[in-house]
């Protein structure tokens, strides 16, 4: 199981989880929202399990956290995995649109002076901005777009830029997004589940959560569930493989 965007620290009770999730044996790529939270966040880590941590700064947060830039790039030699970045375009965060750019600019910028990175983004009310931004650096690595929102034709683009698609139990509650996830290729797909932030059930997601994303794309792609786990172990071992 693949939970590729998961905020494992912001659970009340962190270690519990990931000893849960090194236990049933799931991958997770534990991403940040700021600099400072790396050294904790990494600790969480534990040994013999699957668990990743990305390093991140959260559009959201940009405005408070640019400060610590200097500490992203600080970390950034001790990581593969960046995430959470991008932008976000609600009018809460618009009114910070300048802070986010600069944010998410140096991030791509860094990252493609370090030789590239696996990148977790977030691009609510923002994708082409993001995709703008993502064809500026295309030495900045490889990018997944977390719970994509956009429309059939940034789904074009964004395929043609390269990108993957990490998609939770959440995200699928939607009609649209069901059909929009049917014109992703397979092989560009891995779940995810955006806990603690996300909802499933009415509760925060869990990682394992990440189980029921997989059931109802074995449903969408039209296969059995085993062969949908195969199918997404596959581009998981792809995707860590390169970079
Ligand atoms: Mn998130």
């Amino acid at each position: 199981m693949i939970d590729f965007h998961a905020h494992l620290d912001l659970y009340p009770d962190p270690q519990e989880i990931a000893r849960e999730c090194k236990i049933k044996d799931i991958y997770v790529l534990s991403v940040t929202t700021t600099p400072s939270a790396w050294v904790g966040t990494s600790a969480l880590a534990i040994p013999g399990s699957r668990i990743n941590t990305a390093l991140g700064l959260h559009p959201q947060v940009a405005h408070q956290r640019k400060g610590e830039l200097e500490a992203f790039d600080r970390y950034l030699p001790d990581t593969r995995y960046i995430g959470e970045i991008g932008l976000d375009g609600t009018p809460e965060f618009k009114n910070y649109w300048a802070d986010q750019l600069e944010v998410f600019s140096h991030i791509l910028k860094a990252c493609s002076c370090a030789g590239g990175r696996i990148i977790s983004a977030h691009s609510r009310r923002a994708t082409s901005a993001v995709l703008d931004y993502l064809e500026k650096f295309p030495d900045a690595g490889l990018t997944v777009l977390h719970w994509f929102t956009g429309s059939k034709r940034d789904l074009e683009r964004a395929l043609s830029l390269g990108c993957w698609f990490s998609i939770g139990p959440a995200m699928l509650v939607s009609e649209r997004s069901r059909e929009m996830v049917k014109h992703i290729p397979t092989e560009r797909v891995l779940t995810e589940t955006d806990g603690p932030f996300a909802q499933v059930e009415k509760r925060s997601a869990l990682p394992w959560d990440a189980q029921k994303a997989t059931i109802q794309l074995a449903r969408l792609w039209e296969v059995e569930n085993k062969d949908a786990e195969l199918i997404l172990e596959n581009n998981l071992q792809k995707i860590i493989s390169t970079l």
